[in-house]
């Protein structure tokens, strides 16, 4: 019995945890199918030994909660989950309950859309606010975010005095490429499948990022209003599209339990090449009088059921392995199989992530694999059925697009490519030498250099600095008119003149961030003396180690390199540094003053910590690294002393200051 309750309380943590990865982190660890599996399990014992039931548990609670960065809002109806069914005889078991209470339903079957949850409330026709759904009680308010999706409108064809409506926000397929697409240029780690990318996506801060993401929404209920009587599921559909919402597509009113199973497949069937991601169909009683007769559990209501459609599995031949060199140089493997018909559509590719994975599997070439799709767009081979070979596939040791050798650094997954003339690599180096805290080029964002690579404008990075007037205007590219290629050339003149620091980390130097790019510039002045540098000379600076040095080093060892700054020099770019050392000998340092200070005023003794990159704080604690105490110093001394803290005197202080 011990052996249950532990279970139990195993699986509850472990449900809480991927729980809170999913909805408030947006970065689930595991597949949608096996966090069900587990909420399954769970379910079964917790039914089978009622003694260790809780109302705490996962299965009674609606996943999620209010992230204090967005004001909370009080969902005046609670914003339910659905109970789930993952067979044909669980939904007959539904159809057993239902009919338990009322008599002869009929049943509105639709798409379960992969997104979030949100309440879009409005007062006399104008939206006023828009929320996520939190834990069902209380949710975020994100109505800013919301206001920026095209088909949520702003003003409805009725003034009602008040709705408050229910839909699901998503990315459509398309723009989940296109976002995803934009990641991996930027060189950030990409979303997972649409319906993180939807949830990172509404839950932004600055809601022009929102914009910028393609999100769409369906509405698919009617939470509560003024001003209407609505009597049924259908009724209702029917009146939020003449009020001017983008319905749930694609639902159906049928009479039987048959009939809506068989809907259920015809949903099914149609996955692929709907242009969102559903996962699963909801079947709910259309009648509005019925459903308060079956009422809710606290989690879910007892009159609708979402079926789950199981993750495809299917057996195929893994036929090749094709690397492809990333813009940020890693090499991704991607298996070509011969096409199964997998979920809806045909499958011929699939993920291989990286060496790590294809060992573990021990995938080779010929091998006969299990591949399955679930909620994600790409497919993932899941293990190997028939081995072909007694080795597994190996990386090749050169880049497929340059032929330089690859590496695998220590403690990284990835094998990339370094050569820093790859040219698989050149629209990653050039995004990140035009952003802001590089050579910061205004209008020269990723979708602009990308342009300017595909026309051919730019070849290598020095080509920027040659760009003129003409040469854009002749490529005639859609939406350059005068005014932004005008924008365009002075930001690019404008860039030629900033520090050195800026320039040293627009090259992108391995290990080399913006800050360290700042300090090469302080201590060295000009690209001369940086690129002539020796590893001893650069580790005098404060903070640097090895790697960083040596990496310098390396950098301007290669010939490849120095021709680059060459070029960028004869373009006029400035190569040498005005800016003045900062001395940041206190850097993360925390003081606390305690006891009279005869020399200083406290506050100027606080002023010259800070100036020194310290702080001060008014307690001591392990945190603290040195008191400074003055006369009759009390409490804050003794503790000191007993965390073993370091205590200097003001004469101490005046000699560390110097
Ligand atoms: P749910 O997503 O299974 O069902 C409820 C939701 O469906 C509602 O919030 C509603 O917004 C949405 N929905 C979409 N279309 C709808 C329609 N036509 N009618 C009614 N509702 C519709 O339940 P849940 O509690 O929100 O979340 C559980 C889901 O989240 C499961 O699929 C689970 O696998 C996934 N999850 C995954 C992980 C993970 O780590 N992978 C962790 C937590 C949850």
């Amino acid at each position: 019995m011990e052996n249950i309750k532990d279970k139990i309380e195993e699986l509850r943590s472990l449900i809480r945890y991927h729980s809170n990865r999913y909805y408030n982190d947006d970065a689930p660890e595991i597949e949608d199918y096996e966090y069900d599996m587990l909420m399954r399990e769970l379910k079964t014992l917790e039914e089978k030994y009622p003694e260790f039931d809780s109302p705490d548990s996962p299965t009674k609670k609606v996943g999620g909660k209010a992230d204090n960065s967005f004001a909370s809002v009080v969902h005046n109806v609670r914003m339910e989950s659905l109970q789930d069914a993952f067979s044909k005889e669980e939904l007959f078991d539904f159809e057993r309950r239902v009919n338990e209470v009322v008599a002869n339903p009929k049943y509105c079957v639709e798409p379960k859309i992969d997104g979030l949850s949100v309440s879009l409330e409005y007062e006399n026709g104008v939206f006023v606010r828009g929320s996520t759904r939190g834990d069902g009680d209380v949710g975020e308010d994100v109505s800013g975010n919301l206001r920026v999706i095209h088909n949520i409108p702003l003003l409805l064809n009725k003034a009602l005095p008040y709705i408050e409506v229910r839909g699901e926000v998503y990315m459509p397929k398309k723009s989940f490429e296109r976002v995803v697409d934009r990641q991996l240029i930027n060189g950030e780690k990409p979303f997972k499948n649409p319906r993180n990318a939807a949830a990172g996506s509404l839950r932004q801060k600055d809601s022009s990022v929102a914009a910028s993401r393609g999100l769409d929404i369906f509405v698919f209920n009617v939470q509560q209003v003024e001003g209407a009587e609505l009597h049924s599921h259908k009724e209702s559909l029917d009146f939020l599209a003449e009020l001017g919402f983008n319905t749930i597509p694609g639902y159906k009113l049928v009479d039987t339990i048959d009939g809506a199973v068989a809907e259920i497949d015809k949903i099914g069937e149609s996955r692929g090449s709907l242009e969102f991601d559903i996962d699963g169909a909801v079947i709910k009683v259309d009648d509005f009088a019925m459903r308060a007769e079956l009422g809710s559990t606290s989690k879910f209501p007892k009159w609708a059921v979402a079926f789950k459609y199981p993750p495809e599995e299917k057996q195929t031949r893994l036929i090749d392995i094709e690397i492809a060199v990333g813009r940020t140089g890693v090499l991704t493997p991607t298996a070509v199989l011969e096409p199964v018909h997998l979920a809806g559509t045909t499958v011929s590719r699939a993920t291989l992530h990286n060496q790590d994975f294809i060992n573990e599997k021990g995938i080779a070439i010929g091998d006969i694999v299990t591949v399955r799709k679930a909620g994600d767009i790409i497919p993932e081979v899941l293990c190997v059925n028939e081995h072909n070979s007694d080795s597994c596939y190996e990386f090749p040791k050169t880049c497929p697009s340059c032929g330089a050798p690859v590496v695998r650094e220590q403690d990284e997954a990835a094998i990339r490519c370094i050569n820093p003339d790859c040219p698989a690599q050149l629209l990653r180096n050039l995004i990140h030498f035009c952003s802001r805290d590089a050579m910061d080029i205004e209008g020269l964002g990723p979708a602009i250099i990308e342009t300017f690579v595909d026309k051919g404008l730019i070849t290598k990075t020095e080509d920027i600095y040659t760009l003129t007037f003409e040469q854009i205007e002749q490529a005639q590219l859609e939406g350059f008119k005068e005014k932004s290629i005008n924008n365009i050339v002075n930001s690019i003149s404008k860039s030629k003149d900033n520090d050195l620091g800026k320039l040293l980390f627009a090259l992108g130097i391995r290990h080399i961030g913006a800050k360290a790019a700042k300090l090469l510039a302080e201590k060295f002045k000009s690209m001369q003396a940086v690129s002539t540098a020796t590893k001893e000379q650069i580790l005098e600076i404060d903070g640097f180690g090895d790697i960083m040095a040596e990496s310098v080093v390396d950098f301007f060892s290669n010939p490849k390199s120095l021709e680059l700054i060459n070029n960028l020099e004869s373009c006029g770019v400035n190569m040498s540094s005005n800016s003045v050392v900062i001395d940041n000998r206190f850097d993360g340092k925390t003081f606390v003053l305690t006891g009279t200070l005869e020399r200083f005023k406290r506050s100027e003794a606080s002023a010259i910590i800070e100036s020194f990159g310290g702080k001060t704080s008014s307690s001591v604690s392990k945190k603290t690294d040195y008191v400074l105490a003055g006369a009759e110093a009390g409490s804050k001394l003794d503790k000191a002393n007993a965390l073993g803290i370091t205590v200097i005197s003001e004469a101490e202080f005046a000699e560390m200051i110097k």
